[in-house]
């Protein structure tokens, strides 16, 4: 499963990003993830559930924003949605992105994205030894 992996790393990073704090917990995850990484939403909750057990982040809400994609394209300067053809010869899994203006060969420019927006967390009340 894809999701396990790609969720392991982004939990390794939120982990690492929190050892500059003094975290008690956290409280919600929140993640941007392209559509053109066809990674489930399901799956990807579900991994997060299994793999911050025991971690800082047991318990916490994760938050899922899809990013829609984007195209710019090499011929016309269109950017904007892609069309999007099904690529029936490989399972329907690959879409073809054609620009919708002429046809040709596009760059994606959004919908790959795949990181963290923000990590909400609650600071542990360290008492001021005075
Ligand atoms: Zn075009």
């Amino acid at each position: 499963m894809h999701e396990v992996s790609v969720m392991s790393s982004i939990i390794d990073s939120v982990l690492e990003e929190l050892k500059g704090y003094q975290v008690e917990r956290v409280e919600e995850v929140d993640l941007t993830i392209g559509a053109l990484t066809f990674l489930g939403e399901e799956q990807l909750k579900f991994a997060f559930e299994i793999l911050t057990k025991d971690t800082l982040l047991e318990g916490s809400i994760l938050v899922i924003d899809t990013e829609e994609v984007e195209v710019r394209c090499l011929s016309c300067d269109y950017l904007g949605p892609a069309e999007v053809l099904e690529n029936e010869g490989f399972h329907g899994m690959v879409p073809i992105l054609h620009c919708p203006r002429c046809g040709q060969g596009i760059e994606v420019t959004k919908g790959k994205s795949c990181l963290v927006r923000s990590v909400k967390a609650v600071e542990k009340d360290v008492p001021i030894q005075g």
